[in-house]
């Protein structure tokens, strides 16, 4: 869960207002005061906090409210909005255009996630059809250009970098002048995080931002990093301008409020934060269902835009044999399928209202390991198995001695995975057919 500890406080303290009856000062003042102690503890800029306290307090202005109006809403909103504020300076970020070169130089400092960004970036645009690819201009680091080649390899993107060479300055242009030949359309520029001298590292930012004219650089910044966050993104945006900030490992025990901070200090949105170590955990940022997400209110777009973005169009089979009254053994494991492709459950939960905590204090992600265990078992059955209404296996029970030996599994969890088959299987009989309820739901829509 992104900012757990965040979260579950200032959850809390926004259910302690929807939970309360009385609104008055003494209400307000007393969730005000949780939710900026959990800010505070996050490592929010305590200027910032004042003034998100006493904005609130001017706007809601609870004795000047006529009676009858819905006060709980309007704190509600009104902190929503404040929180909001924090983390959207309203500033338009870059975006890349399709069918042209867009150049993205990576800035920050060593160990922020910088050279894992920029593949998970490449790959984020590679899915969104764009022609992409990466240059490695740190020569300062011994093994950067082997860790970028390796992610690079790994993720299928093509890269650009040297072994010998030691100017950082003609490895970009070189790169990015072959790779616009070559008419990519997302050419994303890592740069060195570290010097002898931190002099150093700016003055060769600059210059290979003069030598590869970016169109967007990004500086990235690791969420743990705590108030030093302030001065770190001063110090960039004064030398290089960048224009957005990825905020990295935002998962785990991140407090995360110093990099948020930095958006204040520089007027400069967040367009992107990495939330795990894999190379598709980066998350696209928008500041209202972040924050939204946070108070665990949930993000039903984003879950609809999420679902729609996976493409799962084998339920079109799936929805034909239930109309039908059957369910293949096939048809449960591309619902498996389905599942995984959701991603991390927890993810899943945390956009749906109220979910995210409750998942959390469930235990968490445990599911994803066990719903490929059931697909392979599905992945060791023979084409007429997995299209068949599960009855073989009855008729012939040596056929799942097989299966769970092909899937280095036991009998009995063969046998789960038929009794699941069987349960939606009965399910799908009552729904289908020229009597079923989809056929009713069908004439009455
Ligand atoms: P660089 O020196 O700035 O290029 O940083 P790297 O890309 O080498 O990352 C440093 C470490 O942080 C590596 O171990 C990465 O796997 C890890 N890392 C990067 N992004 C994330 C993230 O979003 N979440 C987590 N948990 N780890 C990350």
């Amino acid at each position: 869960m992104v900012l757990g500890e965040l979260s579950r406080r200032l959850t809390s303290a926004m259910s302690a207002l929807t939970g309360s009856n009385i609104i008055d000062e003494k209400l307000l003042d007393a969730v005000l005061k949780e939710i900026c102690s959990a800010l505070l503890e996050s490592d929010v800029n305590v200027k910032l906090v004042g003034n998100l306290r006493k904005s609130v307090k001017q706007k809601v202005n609870l004795k000047d409210l006529p009676a009858g109006v819905n006060k709980k809403r309007i704190v509600q909103k009104t902190v929503v909005d404040e929180l909001i504020k924090l983390v959207d300076p309203k500033v338009e970020a870059y975006k890349p255009v399709k069918g042209k070169t867009n150049v993205i130089m990576f800035v920050g400092l060593q160990g922020s996630g910088k050279t894992t960004s920029c593949t998970k970036l490449a790959l984020f645009y590679q899915k969104q059809g764009f022609k992409s690819c990466l240059v490695c201009a740190d020569t300062f680091r011994a093994g950067a250009f082997d860790q970028l080649k390796q992610n690079a390899t790994k993720a299928r993107i093509p890269f650009y970098g040297s072994y010998t060479e030691t100017d950082p300055v003609r490895i970009s242009k070189e790169g990015v002048d072959k790779f616009k030949k070559e008419k990519f359309e997302i050419i994303i520029v890592d740069t060195s995080g570290r010097h002898r001298q931190e002099k150093e590292l700016f003055a060769e930012m600059v210059q290979i931002q003069q030598a590869v004219k970016p169109h967007q650089t990004i500086m990235v910044l690791d969420a743990s990093i705590g108030q030093a966050a302030e001065s770190q993104s001063k110090a960039f945006k004064e030398s290089s301008n960048f224009g957005a900030i990825i905020i990295t490992k935002m998962d785990g025990h991140a407090k995360g409020g110093g990099a948020i901070s930095a958006v204040a200090v520089t007027q400069t949105p967040i367009v992107f934060i990495g939330t795990g170590e894999h190379m598709h955990e980066l998350e696209r940022f928008s500041a209202q269902p972040f924050i939204s997400k946070l108070l665990g209110m949930g993000d039903i777009q984003g879950l609809m835009e999420h679902v729609q973005s996976l493409n799962l169009d084998k339920n079109k089979g799936m929805i034909k044999n239930l109309e039908q009254g059957t369910f293949t053994v096939r048809d449960l494991r591309d619902q498996m399928g389905n599942i995984l492709k959701l991603g991390p459950l927890g993810k899943v939960a945390s956009m749906l209202p109220g979910m995210g905590q409750m998942f959390e204090s469930m235990g968490g992600d445990d599911t994803s390991g066990r719903v490929k265990r059931l697909i392979s078992i599905m992945d060791s059955m023979t084409e007429k198995e997995l299209d068949s209404d599960g009855r073989v296996f009855n008729a012939d029970p040596s056929r799942m001695t097989r299966v769970a030996r092909g899937s280095g599994t036991s009998v009995r969890e063969v046998e789960e995975v038929l009794s699941q088959h069987r349960m939606m299987l009965g399910m799908a009989k009552k729904m289908g057919g020229k009597n079923g309820m989809m056929a009713k739901m069908n004439a009455v829509g």
